[in-house]
């Protein structure tokens, strides 16, 4: 059997399969990886044991280990492995980069991952009509620099955008630090090419048609399948919404000496009827592993930074970045700075970008939230993780996207230590459980996964439930696809 490690509160649903899993001393385990590689040819799977180590888990805690992984650099290949799936009996689990934090690629019940790394074609740029056509294994970051000689922008922009992909950005509906002025990915996807798990290729949405379609005809299945964690239908290629670079960009950061003043702050310039490009939070303990990293661009001895981002028309731009430095100012900001140049903006952006990566040098593992607040309700939430980390004796850092209300207090621990773990994992429960209860929600960007199936039930009706499995049972009845996640 498939050498599986979840942590015991989660719920690992999923069918019986027909064929049941196909163990490493399975006789058909040769015929598979035979018929798999006559496809891919030797290279394009994956199936000696080291090698399948680095395809056991994302960045969630739970691990698994799948026969094999499959690497298709063209959509025919992907039906063809689908359609060996199904004939042995597998199931499949997607995989972009591995960078997700609730465990979505990691192959809980076995079978084959089909990951994206060769599927990396920038397939073609419109830029009159501001869109691309890429493939799913694309990494964020250099679609970015593709398009950037034509003067535009793939706006989602996740931390992780120096590794992680569109298909798994699509897959999970990614944010992210713009996202607050922009709207998340499923805001800036145009159409999607899929294949299902019968082997059926799909196109919908602008790839079906080929046209800006303000509506186009039928359901909104690029909508349904953006956000799908990969339990719906395998992308093969993305149409992406591409946007005008701005004329200025304003970056300003504010020093505070309590988390309480950034929060306050946080709230004071939404409420003022302004929306940032964005507005990120940084809380002195992380500040201070950037620090230790060699990072000294966010100074020592404040207990929070904001990061704030304008952007617009250099006058209209200017105008708002004067009222956001008045009201930090007003909210008890110890400091207000500008940046000056296009250089010292992008060296404040480094040290946030690179913040969850610090956290390494702080403790070995992590265990990272993502409940969302109403950004009224910022302070008393952030009181409550400050008040669990007294209490429970748990190092807890938070860095953040404030002007969405979206929280990412992260619980550093050492998972040698003896009952930590569990420890961690209700601390998590708790902060969620508090984020919810002051009328948030369980996830603002990283999906659930396994590692939230089991809070599913605080934030939907039975009837929202059996919308939900409706749908899952008309893309793929036999949950063959990325099973154990909801
Ligand atoms: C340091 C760090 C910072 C992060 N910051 C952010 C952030 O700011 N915002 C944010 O939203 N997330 C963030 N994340 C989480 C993560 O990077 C995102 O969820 C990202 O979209 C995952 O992309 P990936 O390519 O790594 O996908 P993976 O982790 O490989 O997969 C994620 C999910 O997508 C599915 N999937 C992948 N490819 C396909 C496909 N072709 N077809 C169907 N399903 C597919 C998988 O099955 C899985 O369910 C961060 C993670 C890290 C480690």
């Amino acid at each position: 059997m498939t050498a599986t490690t979840v942590p015991t509160h989660q719920p690992v649903e999923g069918p019986p399969f027909a064929g049941g899993f196909v163990s490493p001393d399975h006789p058909t385990r040769e015929r598979v990886l035979t018929d798999l590689r006559a496809v891919l040819g030797g290279s394009g799977v994956v199936a000696e044991p080291a090698a399948l180590v680095a395809y056991e888990n994302d960045g969630y805690m739970a691990r698994a280990k799948p026969l094999a992984v499959c690497l298709p650099s063209t959509t025919d290949q992907v039906v063809s492995i689908v359609r060996i799936a199904r004939q042995y009996g597998l199931p499949v689990t997607p995989r972009g980069a591995g960078t997700g934090l609730s465990g979505g690629a990691t192959p809980i019940h076995g079978g084959l991952v089909i990951g994206t790394a060769r599927m990396n074609r920038v397939r073609s740029i419109d830029a009159p009509n501001r869109r691309a056509v890429v493939e799913p294994g694309v990494v964020n970051a250099d679609l970015g620099r593709a398009v950037e000689p034509l003067g535009l922008f793939f706006a989602p922009d996740p931390s992780s955008q120096a590794a992680s992909t569109i298909g798994g950005n699509v897959a999970e509906n990614a944010g992210g630090p713009h996202c607050l002025a922009y709207g998340v990915t499923a805001n800036h996807i145009l159409g999607v090419e899929a294949v299902l798990i019968d082997g059926t290729v799909i196109r919908t949405g602008e790839l079906s048609t080929n046209v800006n379609a303000p509506d186009a005809p039928g359901y909104d299945l690029p909508g349904i399948l953006t956000g799908s964690e990969g339990t719906l239908a395998f992308i093969t290629a993305v149409t992406v919404r591409l946007m005008t670079r701005p004329e200025a960009v304003r970056t300003i950061l504010a020093l505070f000496d309590s988390l309480d003043a950034a929060g306050s702050a946080t709230s004071a310039v939404v409420g003022a009827g302004i929306i940032p490009a964005a507005l990120e939070f940084v809380d002195g303990v992380t500040i201070g592993a950037l620090r230790g990293g060699g990072f000294t661009e966010y100074p020592e001895g404040v207990e929070a930074l904001l990061l704030v981002e304008v952007e617009g028309l250099t006058e209209a731009s200017a105008a708002e970045a004067a009222a956001i430095e008045a009201i930090l100012e007003a909210s008890g900001a110890k400091e207000v700075r500008v940046a000056a140049s296009a250089a010292e903006r992008q060296q404040l952006w480094r040290g946030r970008k690179g913040a969850l990566g610090a956290l390494g040098r702080l403790a070995p593992n992590y265990y990272i939230q993502d409940g969302v607040v109403p950004r009224t309700r910022l302070v008393e939430v952030l009181g409550k993780v400050q008040a669990l980390a007294r209490r429970e004796n748990l190092l807890i850092a938070n860095v953040f996207h404030a002007g969405d209300g979206n929280l990412h207090p992260n619980i550093l621990f050492d998972a040698r230590t003896p009952g930590l773990t569990a420890r961690v994992i209700a601390a998590g429960e708790e902060i969620l459980r508090a984020c919810i209860d002051a009328g948030g929600t369980l996830s603002g960007e990283h999906g659930v996964g396994i590692e939230k199936a089991a809070y599913l039930d605080w934030v939907m009706t039975p009837a929202d439930r059996t919308a939900q499995r409706a749908i899952k049972r008309t893309f793929d009845d036999g949950g063959w696809l990325n099973p154990g996640k909801p």
